[in-house]
C-alpha cells in the first residue's frame, strides 16, 4: 500500500523516533479517544511505500518517500524529553528505510493548485465509497478550497495520488536547468509506484485470499503478490496483473523456489524431485495437488507460466 506522513512537529526525539527513521503515533488521545489517523500506522505492511510532507516555516512540502522496514507494531516509548504526547507510553510505530529526497521538493499548495480538479474529483468519488473501501485522506474540501485535514498525521495515499507527485516533478523539470537528478528521482519513483500498484491489483484480483487450493490465509498483512515471471526476466510482462499470484508467505516461498507451478488449466503441479529431505513441505503442499487455484477475475498469463516452467526446470 501507499501512505502519507504529515509531520508538522520539528522536535528532535531519541534515536529511532525522528523524521526519516520511523513514523509513530500514540494509540489514544489524551482523553482516551481513538484517532483513525494514528491507528493507521498499525496497518502498515513491511515494504509499503510512504510519502512524507514536512512543515518548514509554516509551509508544507512533499519532501520525499521511504520504505516501511517493518510492519506497524505496538511499542512502549518514554522519551527523555517532554513532548505533547507524554501523557501515554503506548505508541504505534513503523521503522523506515531507503529515504529518497524529492528533487526539487514540492510545496503542498502548488500540488493543490496544479491538480485542483483531479484532486476534487478523487475526493468526491472516495466519499461515495462504502465504509470499508473509503480511504482516509489527508485533505478535505473546505469553503470550496482544498485544505489539509487538521490532525491527519498518517493517511492513505494511492497510486493515483502518488503519480501526481511524479507528474509535478516532470512539470517542474521543464523549467529547471539541471534535470539529470530529477530524471533519476522520477524514474525511481515511478518504479516504486508501479510496484505498489501491481501488488494491490494482484491481491484484489484474488480477492485478498491466498490462491493455493485449500489454504485459508487472507487479509492484507499476510499475503504477497508474487511475480510469475520475475522482474529481471521479462520487462514487458512484469507489471501486468496477470503476471501475479496472490499467495500467503509460505506458498509464495514454495512457488518462488519452484516446489510447485501451475499447468495450462491453472491446476497445481508439484515438482516431485525437489522434495528430497523435505517431507514436511510435501505434506504441506500435497493437499492442493492437481486442484485448480482459487477464484480470480483475471487468469494468470500462460506466457508468464511458461517462463516459470523454464526457470524451475518443469518438463511436464
Ligand atoms: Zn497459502
Amino acid at each position: 500500500m501507499i501512505w502519507l506522513e504529515l509531520r508538522a512537529n520539528n522536535t528532535i526525539f531519541d534515536k529511532g523516533w525522528n523524521f526519516k527513521e520511523s513514523v509513530w503515533a500514540p494509540t489514544k488521545k489524551a482523553d482516551g479517544a481513538n484517532w483513525p489517523f494514528w491507528n493507521l500506522v498499525n496497518d502498515v505492511t513491511k515494504g509499503d511505500l510512504i510519502f512524507h510532507i514536512k512543515e518548514n516555516n509554516g509551509i508544507k512540502y512533499f519532501v520525499g518517500y521511504s520504505i516501511a522496514a517493518t510492519d506497524g507494531y505496538l511499542t512502549k516509548f518514554t522519551s527523555s524529553k517532554n513532548h505533547i504526547w507524554s501523557y501515554t507510553d503506548e505508541f504505534y510505530k513503523v521503522d523506515l528505510s531507503d529515504f529518497e529526497e524529492l528533487n526539487p521538493i514540492i510545496p503542498l499548495n502548488d500540488f493543490f493548485t496544479n491538480y485542483n480538479q483531479e484532486l476534487r474529483n478523487y475526493f468526491l468519488e472516495n466519499k461515495k465509497l462504502s465504509k470499508a473501501q473509503k480511504k482516509r485522506l489527508f485533505y478535505v474540501i473546505q469553503r470550496d478550497k482544498l485544505q489539509c485535514l487538521n490532525g491527519a498525521y498518517f493517511s492513505e495515499f494511492d497510486s493515483f495520488l502518488a503519480s501526481k507527485i511524479s507528474d509535478e516533478l516532470l512539470e517542474v523539470r521543464k523549467t529547471i536547468k539541471n534535470t539529470a537528478k530529477t530524471d533519476v528521482v522520477v524514474k525511481e519513483l515511478e518504479q516504486r509506484i508501479g510496484h505498489q500498484e501491481f501488488s494491490e491489483n494482484v491481491k484484489s484480483n484474488f480477492n485478498y485470499k491466498c490462491c493455493y487450493p485449500g489454504c485459508n490465509v487472507e487479509g492484507k498483512g499476510f499475503l504477497i503478490s508474487g511475480h510469475i515471471t520475475r522482474w529481471a526476466d521479462n520487462k514487458d510482462l512484469r507489471g501486468n496483473t496477470d503476471n501475479g499470484l496472490c499467495l500467503c508467505l509460505m506458498h509464495d516461498k514454495a512457488f518462488e523456489k519452484g516446489f510447485f507451478t501451475l499447468d495450462n488449466n491453472y491446476k497445481v503441479i508439484l515438482i516431485r524431485n525437489k522434495f528430497e529431505n523435505k517431507k514436511w513441505l510435501l505434506d504441506y503442499l500435497e493437499q492442493g495437488e492437481n486442484i485448480e487455484i482459487k477464484t480470480r477475475q483475471i487468469n494468470p498469463s500462460l506466457e508468464a507460466l511458461k517462463n516459470h516452467w523454464i526457470r524451475i526446470g518443469n518438463k511436464t
